[in-house]
């Protein structure tokens, strides 16, 4: 009886659910408010959320894409203790980390709503208990909680579905972070790839997919792998205003610049420093510790389960202040008043950056988000994912995505807000950071021009032609030998004799650093990464459309900046951005962990 249409909810009655003064009621309009007051003791329904609650209600297809704290959960725990007539029973979450799911667990208890969280890890007489629950012919569990491996691999609890199914007693199946679906997901959780079968197999059961982030190609992603029908989409500007963005240029003692930010500026509140590798977290959160009286835990996937939850619920409680973690932390972790996110180490990809940043301020106040970039940090990162084994197609689309987060991070000109939604497609409407990242506050470098640079890209590519037979150079020689100066490697002496050498005498410093970045980003030059012991070093090659320069097919730009603007008197508010930092030239020998350590760190999900 499940395909009757009696209540012709069309796409606009769901949408437009309150045009016209009174709400649309819906059969189960009185029960959704009655939930609302009653069990989850709230005076309102944000935006969103009860177009997201009629649509799963009314039997379909959801695809919700709203920001970090928008209040997701609500869209499904709801529905999920409601009898609409259409959607009975018990609402199946697929949750990817035991975190996000014990978090959760954990506010239904308080609640009051019978839920179970079965995971393979649970030992047996927990998980028959869980599985009887759900055989009553009416249970009185609402929620099921199950880790994508219960769902594709546990052949009993197939049969538990199974049962429901034909009780009628199977509400609908949710996805929360349903990011983790596509792309990264797709090689990095096999049990995520045969999901297509629930909807094969349950074909009148309702899918809802959560993520506070999608791009179109993400989101269609999602909803093929999947096999949503005719989804209703939810969605709304993945603009975080209470944020604000920096990039700052990571020193040789990051650890300190971070202590100095923490103690001037957040002094005793609460954030998170992302660090790519485990030895780095538990190295920063020591430093933090014993050299600047921080109080700082870290929180990897190394550690043991209850340390973990130990170190977690201490930071939630406030008796710590920061949290160094590797990106898996954080996930889901409902804690309103991050007041900073830090990265010492670079994100995989834009989506991820804008995931972890929007752990920060969820209760709504301002709060910062500074990436700390070196050059060298992407080599390592580009050789690591050069040395895995995934097919090339994988390598090229992680490449990919990880150049984006080298050109936001070497942009100089664009607004970061502006440049973090445009990843997603959207557009920020001008004036709309109001100086709430480090470009907007105070452009580092004066005015930016756009010039035609395709006879500097010519110059340099013979250049760089010449100096491949001669040795090994890197990015710094080879500026600097284009620039006439000098540099260790070749005398200046000699430079006459060098095509190419000393073409680029008019360009400033940074002009031309980054428009030899540019020439590698589009190809003309190439890297050939190197590791030794300490570090990954990249010498300049030519690149692989360097034909393209010649023939004429390729035309590149040059980014040229006029002398610095006049040091503007930034507001003196909260979140401040910050001073223009000193560029540290010198290669940081000691920092960081090595890349073996990178290498071996399987929280590196990339
Ligand atoms: P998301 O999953 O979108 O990141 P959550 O579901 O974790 O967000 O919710 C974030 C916070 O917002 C939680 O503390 C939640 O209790 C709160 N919240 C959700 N809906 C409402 C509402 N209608 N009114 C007030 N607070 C809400
Ligand atoms: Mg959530
Ligand atoms: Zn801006």
């Amino acid at each position: 009886d499940d395909d009757d249409d009696d209540d012709s909810d069309s796409d606009s009655d769901i949408l437009l659910c309150s045009v016209g003064g009174a709400p649309k009621a819906h059969r189960w309009s009185r029960d959704v408010e009655r939930a609302r007051r009653l069990r989850f003791h709230l005076s309102k329904f944000r935006e969103n959320q009860l177009t997201v609650i009629n649509a799963t209600l009314a039997g379909r297809d959801t695809f919700v894409a709203l920001p970090t704290g928008a209040g997701k959960s609500l869209c499904f725990q709801l529905p999920a203790v409601v009898t609409s007539g259409t959607t009975d029973g018990v609402t199946v979450v697929v949750s990817p980390l035991l975190s996000l799911a014990n978090d959760q667990m954990r506010a239904l208890e308080k609640k009051r709503i019978p839920a179970v969280f079965i995971r393979s890890e649970m030992d047996k007489a927990d998980r028959e208990a869980a599985w009887d629950s759900l055989r009553a012919v009416r249970p009185r569990t609402r929620l099921v909680y199950v880790t994508p491996e219960q769902i594709s691999g546990s052949r009993v609890f197939q049969n538990i579905l199974g049962e429901l199914y034909h009780r009628k007693q199977l509400a609908r199946f949710v996805f929360d972070e349903a990011h983790c679906i596509a792309s990264w997901g797709r090689d990095f959780r096999p049990e995520y790839r045969n999901l297509g079968g629930l909807r094969r197999d349950y074909p009148n059961v309702p899918i809802m997919a959560l993520t506070a982030t999608a791009t179109e190609a993400t989101r269609d992603d999602i909803i093929a792998t999947l096999g949503m029908v005719d989804a209703v989409v939810v969605t709304a500007s993945l603009n975080r205003e209470n944020l604000s963005y920096q990039v700052r240029q990571k020193g040789s003692n990051v650890v300190k610049d971070i202590a100095n930010l923490i103690r001037t500026e957040y002094d005793g509140e609460s954030g998170i420093i992302y660090c790519r590798a485990r030895a780095s977290c538990e190295e920063v959160a020591q430093k933090l510790r014993n050299d600047y009286k921080i109080r700082a835990a870290f929180n990897h996937a190394g550690s043991p389960d209850d340390e973990r939850s130990r170190v977690q619920r201490a930071w939630k409680a406030g008796e710590v202040d920061a949290m160094v973690a590797t990106t898996a932390f954080g996930m889901g972790i409902d804690k309103p008043d991050v007041r900073f996110v830090f990265h010492h180490s670079l994100p995989n990809s834009l989506d991820d950056y804008y995931q972890e940043t929007g752990r920060a301020g969820r209760d709504g106040a301002p709060s910062t988000c500074v990436l700390f970039y070196r050059e060298n940090d992407t080599h390592t990162c580009k050789r690591i994912i050069e040395h895995e084994s995934s097919s090339p197609e994988v390598q090229a689309r992680k490449r990919a995505l990880y150049d984006s987060v080298i050109e936001y991070c070497t942009n100089r000109s664009e607004c970061r807000r502006a440049k973090l939604l445009e990843y997603f497609g959207e557009q920020l409407s001008p004036g709309a950071c109001d100086k709430t990242c480090d470009i907007c506050l105070s452009p580092p470098l004066g005015e930016v021009q756009q010039e035609d640079g395709t006879e500097f890209a010519r110059q340099a590519l013979r250049l760089v032609r010449e100096l491949q037979d001669r040795g090994k150079f890197t990015k710094r020689d080879v500026v600097s030998v284009f620039r006439g100066t000098s540099s260790t490697k070749v005398e200046a002496k000699e430079y006459p004799n060098i095509a190419g050498a000393g073409a680029g005498r008019s360009l400033s410093l940074p002009d031309c650093e980054q428009f030899f970045g540019h020439l590698i980003q589009c190809g003309v030059l190439g890297e050939h990464l190197c590791t030794t012991k300490w570090a990954t070093v990249a010498y300049i090659v030519v690149g692989k459309k360097a034909d393209r320069l010649r023939d004429g097919t390729l035309t590149v730009r040059i980014e040229i900046t006029s002398k610095p603007a006049a040091k503007r008197p930034g507001k003196a508010r909260k979140p401040r951005a910050p001073t223009t930092a000193k560029t540290k030239r010198r290669q940081d020998r000691r920092s960081g962990s090595s890349l073996l350590d990178d290498l071996s760190d399987p929280d590196y999900k990339g």
